[in-house]
């Protein structure tokens, strides 16, 4: 995954330096040498990344960064912040300006890529995020949820067996999260099956591999989306790199700063809840656009898609489809008399009634309105009306009961069948005769089936 990221650093030479390491990896780096240039350019470009110096004369990097995170045209993008090796109290100033990470100087390339990689991955899901919604908004479909996703409050698993590096961790964590401290990697590894947000598992445990237990994270079917955050030794370059290549998202050297640590948490808690709500979401869409709301039938554009397929199937060969057009006779006189809420309630019952008298292959589906449509794959004209004359006796047998059971009205349905023909690769003709059928039921008096063969 590449992105465009922007350096701002007042010395010629860093730029230059990040610049190179940043290109050789693809990435494409735009940059400027102070702070004012760097929020017009970060406005104009919106890069995916803003890696920003805090010592800069004139406007440092906190107030750069507070300006970025106020404005809506930049706040959405990322920013690591540069800081001196010994800058623990920058790093608190650092996340009260908005900074999203942290990166010390010298910057180290492993931690520079680890980095830049996390935060490009948490970019990309919020970005898509902001245009659903967009557009969500303007259909009424989703609802702005984006700020309710916050990065605290995360179920968190230390997978540790160094008892007091684990409960420091812990300690930190619990200011915003809920840790859960975890010694036993096999213990771990169910655990993380349950309702966990990020695993923290340190990579240089003494009665483990930790490298092990984040490589079976990453294959179980169950945990392979769990953000995993591993605690390196800085001097074990190798071991850096193979996490990296694990699938780890993010690493965090030992010994733990607090403010690394608090923010690259956040950072992986973020994206999974975003993930989890686009997920969710497109979920519902989906369901949403091929689904009647009033009877949870399917709708006629699902019916669409599914019928065009199995005609063309029978087409080539094989049993027809077959087709029933139902209507519901006088339903006009229900809304009238009884108001349109318990010709809805007549709807979902109908619906129901539908959906238990059909075949488990069937398809029922709401065309619009009081007009239905069964599609039924692989099945003869004539046992497509033994069907539909089923249909017909189970609605017209008893009374639909309606207003929490105060009333009981007689409903009638007419039912036009047809099948699709050899050759036949269309499903205009096939849903004309359907349609046809049926009025010719509604025109013989209605409460009938009529089948129609050609
Ligand atoms: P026929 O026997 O000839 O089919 O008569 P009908 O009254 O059923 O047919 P018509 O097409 O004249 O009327 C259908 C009515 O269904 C008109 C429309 O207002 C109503 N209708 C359509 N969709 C809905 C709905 O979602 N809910 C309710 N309650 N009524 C609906
Ligand atoms: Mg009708
Ligand atoms: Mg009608």
């Amino acid at each position: 995954m590449t992105a465009r990221i922007l350096v701002i650093d007042d010395l010629e030479a860093n730029i230059r330096l990040l610049e190179a390491r940043l290109s050789a990896e693809y990435y494409e780096v735009l940059t400027a040498r102070d702070g004012p240039s760097g929020i017009a350019l970060a406005a104009r470009e919106t890069p995916d990344i803003i890696l920003l110096d805090v010592m800069m004369p004139e406007m440092d990097g906190f107030a750069v960064c507070r300006i970025l995170k106020e404005d809506l045209a930049t706040r959405h993008i990322p920013v690591v912040l540069v800081t001196a090796l010994d800058g623990r109290g920058d790093r608190v100033a650092g996340l009260e300006a908005g900074a999203d990470d942290f990166l010390t100087k010298p910057i180290d390339d492993v931690m520079l890529f680890a980095r830049v990689r996390s935060l490009t991955r948490l970019k990309a899901v919020m970005d898509e995020l902001r245009e659903r919604e967009a557009s969500g908004r303007r259909i009424g479909v989703i609802a702005g949820a984006a700020s309710r996703l916050g990065g605290s409050g995360g179920r968190i698993l230390v997978v540790d067996d160094n008892a007091r590096q684990a409960e420091r961790l812990a300690a930190e964590l619990a200011i915003e999260h809920r840790p859960v401290i975890e010694a036993d990697p096999e213990k771990a590894l169910i655990a993380a099956r349950g309702p966990v947000d990020l695993l923290i598992i340190n990579a240089s445990a003494k009665s483990f591999d930790g490298l092990r237990v984040a490589a079976q994270i990453r294959t179980d079917d169950s945990t392979r989306n769990l953000p995993l955050l591993a605690v390196v030794d800085f001097d074990q370059r190798p071991r850096l790199i193979k996490a990296l290549e694990i699938g780890v998202n993010d690493l965090l050297a030992r010994p733990v700063d607090p403010g690394e640590l608090s923010a690259r948490v956040r950072t992986q808690i973020r994206r999974k809840r975003y993930t989890d709500y686009l997920r969710h979401n497109l979920d519902q869409s989906l369901e949403l656009a091929v689904t009647d709301q009033l009877t949870g039938l399917h709708n006629r554009r699902y019916m669409a898609g599914q019928l065009k397929a199995l005609v063309e199937r029978a087409a080539r060969g094989g049993e027809p489809v077959s087709l029933l057009a139902i209507d519901i006779d006088h339903f006009k006189k229900i809304n009238d008399g009884f108001g349109h809420d318990v010709g809805d309630e007549v709807l979902r019952e109908f619906a129901i009634r539908l959906s238990a008298n059909v075949r488990a292959i069937d398809v029922p589906v709401r065309h619009g309105g009081e007009e239905f449509l069964v599609v039924m794959p692989d099945t003869r004209l004539e046992d497509a009306r033994r069907i539909a004359e089923r249909i017909r006796l189970h609605v017209a047998g008893s009374p639909f009961r309606v207003m929490g059971g105060q009333e009981a009205l007689d409903v009638t349905i007419s039912i036009g069948v047809a099948a699709s023909l050899a050759g036949e690769t269309q499903t205009e003709g096939l849903l004309k005769r359907a349609d046809a059928a049926m009025y010719e039921a509604k025109a013989g008096g209605r409460n009938r089936v009529i089948m129609r063969a050609a």
